[in-house]
């Protein structure tokens, strides 16, 4: 559609692009050759730049060069003739109605025309292609005489089809998706055509420069990159991961796309496509993500694949992936799927996920509970907070409560009374074990799994015990025999506690025995048994044999009872050190609680060495935490809560600084990461054991043993705060004690 008359001025074109070593050199004499071609009063020619997936325009303007720089998305009308790859004449910037035509969120920046009195009356904008690919855009505005025609349109491709080939030559793009192989030595041309004629598959003929002709996977993707003018994103778990929003993204569809949506570690999204230059495949990913912002990369389709959670080794694949793999089959009728039906892959592979995303984020329970006529949900306690993680299909609830209950050894046909069993898994090589214990609710069977700790024992130097506590709990575990307990609420830490006091104690001088239920830690040199109360082995069962085996040291796990409690004590008595664990409140209460379960004050207080309370507290995240100077509340707070009588020996500076939470990426934005524990260390003197004989009150013993160098927890939790480790917030919730 090429009038007679302009096709010297094509000729011109050339000639000027061929004169001139870049495009913006050439842009003097260029300007008006093409827009005499239109009958248009100004242009702008926009370069895509292949690092930052934007388009600028250079202009000169006396002696400045000005440049504009738009993203490609649809949120400019140069941006979104590059993401469409689509021509488009624009009879009305100022009509949003036209505007909305092409696209919804189609805008007319009119930046131009504010900062001067230029009116901008209609445009023509043209991509800029080489090859299939997109290296820029041209804008056409203001035709003198009425509106673009077909024929400007025409012409319009013409010359950006000429600009194309400068564009590209200045570049460095290339023709063939893989030329860079060829030019560098790589492959050789005839080679490469074979391979291409022969496999037309693009994933499958990479399968083949790979394994046939040695070329590496890296000089594959920089040729990809070259070509595509987008940058090459391998497979790189540890440096991304697939975007939230992906799954939003139909698997299939991804899969038989070859695209994936990866966010690196600042969760910036990236389309990794393996052709980029697919533009209504990046429309479609545009729309359905419903973002502006992301940066297009270009990626071997086996690791895109990767990505999306195929052949990772054995790996479970992303929950969202299997969750999304289960939804698709989901509109199957209830009753159908029931224990491991047809879905059986996805469910195993789904409760392996639930397992491996627990132990990854160091949550210590998963929570499966049912719900009635809504999804399943799925939550982890990390950090002592449960956290909503994934839902699973209400179709699909049966079958993952039976994928756990066979893990388990657990029997799938009862589901009207809890059980309790155990599982374990392979993580990194690493034995996993979990504890399994399933209700039944009026919504349907409900699963809670606690996460056992794994390795060895923590060193007691790391338990974060003030130096006081420290010294002091050394001197009662060096004692040859007593009695020695740890006491909090479930999971106050207090079998990290007994571990790391049996570490320091675990020389090969001494012969250690403990039971537990469940045995969560273990060491290397000590003697332990796991007691089983359903078949009648219990804690004291455990004690009495202990006794005959010429122990020096014995954990018994928990004084659950009086025979065990009792026990125990007359185990110290006899000469051993004895460990345990009680579940009260605070140390002077456990004190009371032992006399109330009938245990004889003197023989107690003559065996008893020492009782520590504990409780776990969220630490501050250590990257983002906020110095501030403390306000007259906390300072008031902390007075009262640490009693005045004491205040003192803190040697508070002025004025005081303290830390708060503030929420980044490394803490999940809750400002807050990993906890530490918290001490009440009562020691057992001449005057407490008095107090005890004649059973004082609580009150009374606590005063003594405040007296005699113990902390209550909530005063050493105040030592944290000062020391930084934590914020005034969360101490708060024991500061009733
Ligand atoms: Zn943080």
């Amino acid at each position: 559609m090429i009038s007679k008359t302009s096709q010297p001025l094509f000729k011109n074109i050339r000639d000027i692009l061929d004169n001139h070593s870049s495009l913006f050199d050439a842009y003097a004499k260029l300007e008006p050759l093409i827009l005499s071609i239109f009958g248009a009063s100004r242009m702008s020619l926009f370069q895509r730049r292949k690092q930052h997936q934007d388009l600028v325009a250079r202009f000169k303007t006396g002696k400045e060069t000005t440049e504009i720089k738009v993203p490609i998305s649809p949120l400019s009308i140069a941006g979104y003739v590059a993401l469409a790859q689509r021509t488009i004449l624009i009879d009305d910037p100022y009509n949003d109605a036209e505007l909305k035509a092409i696209h919804p969120r189609l805008r007319f920046a009119g930046k131009f025309d504010k900062d001067s009195d230029f009116k901008t009356a209609n445009i023509l904008c043209v991509p800029i292609l080489n090859a299939g690919v997109l290296l820029g855009v041209m804008q056409i505005i203001n035709k003198r005489d009425g509106a673009f025609s077909d024929a400007d349109i025409e012409n319009g491709k013409m010359v950006a089809a000429v600009l194309g080939e400068k564009f590209r030559y200045e570049l460095g793009g290339t023709n063939n998706p893989f030329d860079l192989l060829v030019h560098k030595g790589l492959l050789s041309q005839s080679v490469l055509d074979v391979l291409q004629d022969e496999t037309p598959d693009t994933a499958a003929c990479i399968q083949r420069m790979v394994s046939e002709h040695r070329v590496s996977e890296q000089n594959i993707g920089e040729a990809l990159s070259t070509h595509y003018q987008v940058p090459f994103v391998s497979f790189l778990p540890d440096k991304y991961h697939l975007y939230e929003g992906n799954s939003k993204l139909n698997l299939s569809y991804l899969k038989r796309n070859l695209v994936a949506i990866i966010a690196d570690v600042d969760d910036k999204p990236i389309v990794l496509m393996a052709e980029p230059n697919n533009a209504a495949l990046l429309m479609e990913m545009e729309s359905a993500m419903g973002i502006d912002s992301y940066d297009i990369a270009v990626g071997l389709p086996k690791q895109i694949l990767q990505y999306l959670g195929e052949g990772s080794g054995g790996a479970p694949g992303e929950m969202s992936d299997i969750l999304d793999e289960i939804g698709s089959s989901a509109e199957e009728s209830e009753e159908q799927v029931d224990e491991l039906s047809d879905d059986a892959p996805a469910v195993v592979r789904l409760v392996s996920r639930i397992l491996h995303d627990a132990k990854r984020m160091d949550a210590s329970d998963i929570h499966i509970d049912p719900e009635k006529n809504a999804p399943t949900r799925v939550r982890m306690r990390v950090d002592g907070v449960c956290r909503d993680m994934s839902q699973v299909p209400n179709s699909h609830h049966s079958a993952v409560i039976a994928r756990i209950k066979i893990m388990a050894n657990l029997n799938i046909a009862e589901k009207r009374i809890p059980q309790d069993g155990k599982l374990s898994f392979r993580i990194n090589g690493q034995l996993v074990e979990v504890r399994v214990a399933t209700i039944p609710t009026v919504a349907g069977e409900g699963v809670v799994m606690r996460i056992l700790a794994s390795g060895g024992a923590m060193p007691i130097e790391k338990m974060n015990l003030a130096p006081t506590t420290h010294r002091r709990i050394e001197e009662m575990i060096k004692k040859p025999h007593g009695i020695l307990l740890v006491v909090g609420p479930t999971g106050s830490g207090k079998t990290t506690t007994l571990h790391a006091i049996l570490g320091y104690l675990n020389t090969p001088d001494k012969k250690i025995w403990t039971a537990e239920d469940p045995v969560e830690i273990t060491q290397p040199g000590l003697q332990q048994v796991q007691v089983s109360p359903k078949i009648g082995f219990t804690f004291a069962n455990a004690l009495r044999a202990f006794l005959r085996a010429d122990p020096d040291i014995i954990l018994i796990g928990e004084m659950r009872d009086k025979e065990t409690a009792h026990a125990g004590i007359e185990a110290s008595l006899t000469g051993h050190l004895v460990l345990s664990t009680l579940h009260t409140n605070s140390a002077p209460e456990t004190i009371t609680r032992l006399l109330d379960l009938g245990l004889d004050p003197v023989n107690f207080s003559d065996a008893c060495v020492g009782i520590l309370a504990q409780r776990l507290i969220r630490t501050l995240c250590g990257k983002c935490k906020e110095k501030y100077i403390a306000t007259e509340k906390d300072l008031a707070f902390i007075n009262r809560q640490y009693g005045p009588d004491y205040i003192g020996e803190l040697n508070l500076p002025e004025p005081l600084e303290l830390y708060k939470a503030k929420g980044c990426d490394h803490c999940g934005n809750t400002g807050y990461k990993g906890r530490t524990g918290v001490h009440e260390l009562l020691g057992m003197t001449p005057e407490l054991r008095g107090l005890v004989y004649k059973e004082a009150s609580v009150e009374a013993m606590k005063k003594q043993a405040t007296k005699d160098g113990m902390r209550s927890l909530i005063q050493d939790a105040i030592f944290k705060v000062i020391k930084g480790d934590t914020d005034i917030t969360q101490i708060q919730s024991f500061s009733s004690d």
